[in-house]
């Protein structure tokens, strides 16, 4: 899906990239105003989740009510957002960019492990690199225990 979280919603960022989901967020737009998000939302096509009811009303969005990011992704699970990870991740979870993988011979950033033997990708537009370290792995079992319980 495209999506565009508002300001209250940022806390899904990471968890609706993990998934695949063009997932823009107001703040990086510079836009807070309900119009100017409504606006944005028509013009690269995304579907706004928010926690204000008029915003979603006025732009066919999904509305959500919780604040804790793991009870708002439950929410996405009722609406039938698909909660699955990619195989292979395709978004930053930093800045939304396209990740590529970074060949076993190509070179990462210090902070990242050797892509001879862990699978890396890096973001085309920040630079981030990503694998499937500890982190991953919870915001994994998070959705997946999100799933089962909305299934
Ligand atoms: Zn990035």
């Amino acid at each position: 899906m495209r999506l565009l979280l508002d300001a209250m919603c940022g806390g899904l960022r990471a968890y609706l990239r993990l998934c695949g989901h063009d997932t823009a967020f107001v703040l990086d737009h510079g836009v807070e105003a309900d119009d100017e998000t409504a606006a944005l939302a028509n013009e690269e096509n995304r579907t706004v989740v928010t926690r204000d009811r008029d915003l979603a009303a006025a732009t066919d969005g999904i509305l959500l009510h919780e604040r804790d990011p793991r009870a708002q992704l439950r929410e996405l699970a009722a609406a039938s957002v698909d909660l699955t990870p990619t195989d292979d991740p395709e978004r930053c979870g930093r800045c939304n960019g396209r990740l590529d993988r970074v060949p076993e011979t190509g070179s990462t950033r210090e902070y990242a492990p050797d892509p001879a033997e862990t699978p890396v990708w890096r973001c085309r537009d920040c630079e981030q690199c990503f694998w499937k370290g500890s982190l991953y792995d919870r915001m994994v079992e998070t959705l997946a225990r999100i799933r089962d319980s909305a299934a």
